[in-house]
């Protein structure tokens, strides 16, 4: 998630969607054996649900087999009234659980199906380059959840990776017209990066109640809003402001690290702020475009490589990462931008925006490294 104090300082805070800071947006959600799936030339996207069994030790348990041309997958567990959702255990086919914190590589407080979320966690594999979708049985346990539902991509994996992308908009102060120049800053930043976004044409959502919305995913509106989705894209949700107090200035935020894919859920998109973006009526179509980019990476799994804090960096070992005691300058607890040139600050993840005198200086947030693009390239949407 990307924030901005209000007024003039541009001083941001990125408040990331997921567990890694307590009063992140929450995550999330879903039933029914229902199966989609996509078809293309090079791999094949299929959503099942597994049927949970309850076990002597008191946890539900499944399994499910990723077949020899396996990509990727997400599991994803839900709870209906938003409660806590969380797997216990997900252990691969060398029975490696990769949620335990006692395991070599562990995604142990890094995915939100190993700490909990509101009424829906997952776990993406890979997440790194440290993991892989291996072929054979996997095993999973949970005890907080309703139902389990595993997208997994298969086929053969591609040198040039494709992501389609559904933006829809709210309100009535901009219209779709007004969104392509964002929209072509974040082509060109995917495309820089290896990555072709297939754009779809912009859909007009215009029942009101729809125009501001809250951050909250678990919000009845926001996810009514949301589970409109495309199955078969990554959803950007451009709405004319957030609502409720606590919001101002906040320029977007994802449904989760990554976020749902390939479900209607309240879950399966993010959302942006166009008045977050704007002079007057006029949209910066370059920082529009940063964040729509920005937070994409985070519904599909990247994190911030530095969190504000300048002492939680992501999972990925080739990012930049910008040590607060090395580089909080002024001691305020946060490492800005500047602070961090240099060392991340120009990557499309960092965790706050350049400030707008940076940004007239021509300063821009749109590089990745190798291993987010191979995040990216993986993911069980992409093709
Ligand atoms: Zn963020």
């Amino acid at each position: 998630m990307k924030t901005k104090l209000k007024l003039f300082l541009t001083c941001f805070i990125l408040i990331t969607t997921s567990l890694l800071l307590v009063a992140g947006c929450a995550k999330k959600e879903s039933i029914s054996t229902t199966t989609s799936s996509q078809d293309n030339s090079t791999s094949t996207f299929a959503v099942s649900e597994i049927t949970q069994t309850l076990g002597d030790d008191g946890y539900y348990n499944g399994s499910f087999v990723v077949p020899s041309n396996g990509i990727s997958f997400i599991l994803s567990v839900f709870k209906d009234n938003n409660g806590s959702a969380a797997f216990y255990s997900l252990s691969d086919p060398d029975s490696t659980d990769i949620l335990s914190s006692s395991s070599t590589p562990t995604l142990y407080g890094a995915a939100s199906g190993s700490t909990s979320g509101k009424g829906y966690a997952n776990v993406l594999v890979p997440q790194s380059s440290s993991f892989k979708a291996k072929a054979g049985t996997w095993t999973f346990k949970y005890i907080l959840g309703d139902r389990v539902k595993l997208a997994l991509r298969t086929g053969n994996f591609p040198n040039a990776a494709t992501i389609v992308v559904q933006p829809y908009i709210t309100g009535t102060t901009w219209s779709a017209a007004d969104l392509n120049g964002a929209l072509s800053v974040m082509s060109r930043i995917y495309s820089a990066n290896g990555i072709t976004l297939s754009i779809n044409s912009t859909i007009t959502i215009s029942d009101s109640q729809y125009a501001t919305v809250s951050k909250d995913f678990t919000d009845t509106t926001t996810s009514a809003l949301v589970s409109q989705g495309s199955t078969n894209a990554v959803n950007l949700f451009f709405i004319e402001d957030y609502a409720g107090s606590g919001s101002s200035g906040i320029l977007g935020n994802a449904a989760g690290m990554p976020g749902s894919m390939g479900i209607a859920n309240a879950w399966n998109g993010v959302l942006n702020s166009l008045t977050a973006h704007a002079s007057g009526s006029t949209l910066n179509e370059q920082l529009l475009g940063e964040t729509a980019a920005h937070e994409m990476g985070h519904q599909l799994g990247l994190y911030h490589p530095t969190e504000a804090n300048g002492t939680t960096f992501d999972i990925l070992s080739d990012t930049a990462e910008c040590s607060k005691s090395s580089r909080d300058n002024d001691s305020n607890g946060e490492v800005s931008a500047e602070e961090c040139e240099g060392f991340g600050a120009e990557n499309v993840m960092f965790w706050t925006p350049w400030s707008s005198s940076s940004r007239s200086a021509g300063k821009k947030q749109e590089t990745l490294s190798s291993h987010q693009r191979q995040v990216l390239k993986y993911s069980p949407i992409a093709k």
